[in-house]
Order: structure tokens, then sequence, then C-alpha cells
């Protein structure tokens, strides 16, 4: 039976491994740190969510369920939501996005990490066909057919492949030669967990500023009144956000996203996230393969990071387990992923995006309210918007 190494046990290499090994592939997973795997309390406080969270796409979502994690993870708590307003906070342009009017039941999925992480390793614990091994690669030799990854305790492990899913800084991506195309945005994202005034009614926020976007994602739970929250802007001002009391970060909240959700009773500590962009460029390496944030970082202001992973690691699992074998097929399997036609464009629309909005010139602050403006008025382009984001095409 073939044998496949994953290195990194975050959300899409462990999904990859579980997707391998329901298609009868032998996984051998390497991850540096241990496997969390007890539910935590489901408390409805700012401090009882996870503090990351994920908007899922339609496309993660049925993935998830075809690997019995999304039934696990429904079982303690999700919120699907059904609207989404978005808008510009230097003028007066609104977008409302319903799921009612692309006729589906909902424009996504919010979730918290941890439960997901939770689900696929206690998954994985249960699998036969998988080998969990805790410690790092330290370096990789390849042949034709398979290749050799030397463990930091002097073991060495076998497979056919080399899939390395470890993250924004992949160290698998390092050794394995892979040139990047990498740019800093010199933002910082700010997230953290707030209570509301108002009830959320399955409704998604994001207002645009020069300074960055806001966005306001609405939590599951009995109580509708907590939101996880996503405050990307320069690091000057998130040096000041991160510095501030919880008083006075409720009342700056408050201010930027203008009250939509009403006053903001409660708020978490806060943590921050420096962001970058990163693609890989070029795929020397016949047998590795990236995933997930080791092979594409995008800005979180769409929520399509982990949904780019999750992809990856469904179209990776199939080829794989169909038997994928030569040089050539190898090279085409390591060199489409990272070119894929949805990821280039998802990550120049995002680039995009980020750019329009931050400017302050007087011809893009036109463009930006006029063009918000006349896409609320136009069904069709709406629904193409909500097809690359809530359907994942
Ligand atoms: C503020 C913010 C908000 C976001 N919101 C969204 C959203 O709404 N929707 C969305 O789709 N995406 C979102 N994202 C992106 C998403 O969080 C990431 O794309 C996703 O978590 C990446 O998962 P991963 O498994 O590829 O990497 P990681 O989560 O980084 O996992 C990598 C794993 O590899 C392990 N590892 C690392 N190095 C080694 C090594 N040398 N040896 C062994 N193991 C190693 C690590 O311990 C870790 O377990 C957001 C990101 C940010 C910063």
């Amino acid at each position: 039976m073939r044998r496949t190494l994953i290195v990194g046990g975050g959300i899409t290499g462990s999904a990859l491994a579980l997707a391998l090994a329901e298609r009868n592939c032998q996984v051998t997973l390497i991850e540096r740190q241990p496997a969390e795997d007890e539910f935590p309390s489901l408390d409805e406080t700012v401090t009882g969510f996870g503090e990351r969270v994920s908007t899922l796409n339609w496309q993660s979502h049925n993935f998830l369920q075809q690997l019995g994690i999304w039934q696990d993870v429904a079982a303690q708590r999700f919120l699907a939501f059904i609207r989404m307003t978005v808008w510009d906070g230097d003028g007066s342009g609104y977008i409302h996005f319903t799921a009612a009017e692309n006729d589906l039941s909902a424009l996504g999925f919010i979730v918290e990490n941890k439960l997901i992480q939770v689900s696929l390793n206690r998954r994985l614990k249960q699998h036969p066909h998988i080998q969990r091994i805790e410690g790092e690669v330290t370096h990789i030799t390849q042949s034709a057919s398979d290749c050799t990854a030397i463990m930091d305790n002097g073991d060495t492990l076998q497979g056919e492949w080399i899939i390395g899913a470890d993250g924004a800084q992949s160290h698998i991506g390092k050794i394995g030669g892979f040139r990047t195309h990498h740019w800093d945005y010199h933002q910082h994202a700010i997230i953290a967990t707030i209570q509301c005034e108002k009830s959320h009614q399955h409704t998604a926020w994001q207002r645009f500023m020069t300074t960055g976007p806001l966005a306001f994602l609405p939590l599951g739970g009995k109580n509708t009144h907590f939101y996880s929250i996503v405050w990307s802007c320069d690091r000057s001002l998130a040096d000041d956000l991160i510095g501030m009391d919880d008083t006075d970060f409720a009342a700056a909240l408050g201010t930027a996203s203008e009250f939509c959700c009403g006053d903001i009773q409660n708020v978490s500590s806060r943590k921050s996230f420096p962001l970058h962009h990163t693609w890989v460029m070029r795929n020397p390496a016949h047998r590795i393969v990236l995933i997930g944030d080791a092979a594409q970082r995008i800005h979180p202001l769409a929520g399509q990071g982990l949904n780019l992973g999750l992809s990856d690691a469904a179209r990776v699992a199939v080829t794989i387990a169909q038997g994928t074998r030569s040089i050539n097929q190898a090279q085409w399997l390591s060199h489409s992923f990272c070119h894929h036609p949805y990821h280039v464009a998802m990550g120049m629309a995002i680039g995009g995006l980020h750019h329009l909005f931050k400017s302050d010139a007087l011809l893009l602050r036109w463009v930006r309210n006029s063009g918000i403006q006349w896409v609320e008025k136009q069904q069709i382009i709406k629904r193409w918007f909500v097809a690359q984001a809530a359907l994942g095409n």
C-alpha cells in the first residue's frame, strides 16, 4: 500500500491525512505539537469561544462533511450566516448579500478553528491507516519513485510523497528549495471575541476603511450577541489598539464599526497577526507538494486562507489516491496545485481589493463609492461574488 508523509498536522494537513486514509492510502503525519483531542467547554462568554475563527465556504463544508468532520463540529457549535453587509467607511456605498437571493440556505459557516482541529485529531487517532509522529523533519532526499525524510531524532521515514502542510513559515518549502513571491502588507490583523448590544440575526458585517477592513462575524450558540472580529490596520494603530484597556478598545471598536451591532458590551483580550502575502512560485522538488498556508498565505479580508487549504487537501488526496506515479505526472501534481487558476485569481482579487480600499486618492474614492452603489444594483455581479466567496467555485 502506498504511503504519504505529511508534515504539519494543522487543519489542512490533518484533513488531507484523513482524506487519503479514507481512500485506503497509508499516511504518516508528522507534527511538532501534541494533538488535543478533548473538545473545550462551550461557555457563552467572550473567553468561552475559541479565539481563532474561520468563515468556511460551501466547498469546505462539503469536504468536511464527506470526511465525517462536519457532523462532529456541528454537534458542538457553528453558525450559518445568511446575510452579509459590506460598506465603505469613507462614503455612502453599501452592498447587501443574502443567501435567499442566491437560492442558498447559507452564505457560509463560521466555525471556531479549535473545534475543527479537535474533531480531526479524534478521527485521526482512531484511523488504522494513520500513524502520527511527534517531531520535525530536518532533511529530505528524493529519488524518481519515492522520498526519505530524516527526522530530528535521526529516524528515517519513507514515502511516495512528502506533503508540506507546515504553515506560513514552511520548513519543508525551505528545504525543498521552493521559490516564493512575497510581500508584506505592513498591516496586522487584530482578533477578539466581543459581545454586542444587538442580536446578530445571522448577519456578518465588513467595513472597509482606508486604514484596513474590519469584520464582525456572528458566532454560534444560544446567545446571539457574540461576534468574532478581525480588524486589519497599520502597525502603529494595531499597537495602540492592543495597548488599550477593554473600555477604550470597546469604544474605539464601536466607533470604527459605526455601531452596526450597537454598543460593544464586552471584549476578550486581543491577539495580533502580521499580514503577508506569500505565493509559491516554482516547484523544483519532484516529490514534494506544498498545501495550505505553506503554499499560499493571503490577506484575511475575504476569509479564504483555510478554504484554499482545504481545497488543496481535497484535490491532492484525489490525485495521489488515483496512483500518480511517474515523474511527469508528479511534476504536474506539484506544479498545478501551486498555480491552480482559482488560487491565482483569489490571490489577485484580494490583493486588488486591499489596495483599492486602502487608497486615499480622490479618483479611487470615487470609483469605490460609485462602484459599490453600482454593484449593489447588479444582481448578476452580486451572484458572481457569492459564487466565488460562498460556493468556492
Ligand atoms: C486573523 C485571521 C483570520 C482568518 N480568517 C479566515 C477565515 O475566516 N476563513 C479562512 O478560510 N481562512 C482564514 N484565515 C486563514 C487561516 O487561518 C489559515 O489559512 C489556516 O489556518 C492555515 O492552516 P494550515 O493547516 O495550512 O496551517 P497552520 O494552521 O499554520 O498549521 C501548520 C501546522 O504545522 C505544524 N508545523 C509547523 N512547522 C512544523 C515542522 N517544522 N514540523 C512539524 N510540524 C510543523 C504546526 O505546529 C501546525 O500544527 C485567517 C487568518 C488570520 C490570520
